[in-house]
């Protein structure tokens, strides 16, 4: 068991594309193992390999409750084979301490991936699960993708980034996500209206 030191936001790492795994050798089951310590030891529900220093496609997920038993998941060159609807997600991230935003995300996802054994799974993450949103974050750290790309205000986003003695958002790396933005609006309109109703 070892913790290790996780890149804070501003890390090059970060943004670099991580490799595929050809051979899930002892180097990678010790790398996923240590992943896993450090996420419980850090309150994480996810960690990808690039936030330990690690440009490895691989990322460790606990996303169970805290009323239930752990429940370790470990993504070896995983793929999101669907994605559909559309969600608000207020997220954090272990590279960038007690910092949170707004994001968008889809609202379903499947994902397909190998296990430690190097069996390959496939895993449909229900409407709205953290699972859900842990799986697209996660994801998105191996081709250097971060959850504030996705921010649906930057302004606030850059807020909370100065608020918390960390780099501002990096403009080049934003994502328009019109489609994906219009239809968490809608979603937004209804819940107000049913709220209304009450
Ligand atoms: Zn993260």
């Amino acid at each position: 068991m070892a913790i290790l030191k996780v890149a804070k936001y501003g890390d090059k790492i970060l943004r670099t594309p991580s490799k595929e795994i050809h051979k899930i050798s002892a180097k990678i089951q010790k790398l996923a193992e240590d992943m896993l310590d450090t996420m419980y030891k850090q309150d994480g529900v996810g960690l990808a390999a690039p936030q330990v220093g690690e440009n490895y496609r691989l990322f460790v997920i606990d996303a169970a409750a805290a009323d239930e038993p752990l429940n370790p998941m470990v993504f070896i060159n995983p793929k999101i084979i669907k994605k559909s609807g559309a969600a608000n997600s207020f997220e954090g991230c272990l590279s960038f301490p007690d910092a949170y935003t707004n994001v968008r995300r889809y609202s379903e996802v499947i994902v397909r991936a190998k296990d430690l054994k190097g069996r390959i799974f496939t895993l449909e993450a229900k409407a709205g699960t953290l699972l859900c949103r842990a799986i697209q974050h996660e994801n998105d750290h191996l081709d250097g993708i971060l959850f504030i790309d996705h921010s649906r205000s930057r302004f606030t986003t850059d807020e909370e980034l100065a608020t918390k003695g960390l780099n501002p958002l990096e403009p080049d790396y934003l994502l328009e996500e019109e489609e994906l933005e219009k239809e968490i609006q809608k979603l937004e309109t209804v819940q107000m209206e049913e709220v209304k109703e009450i």
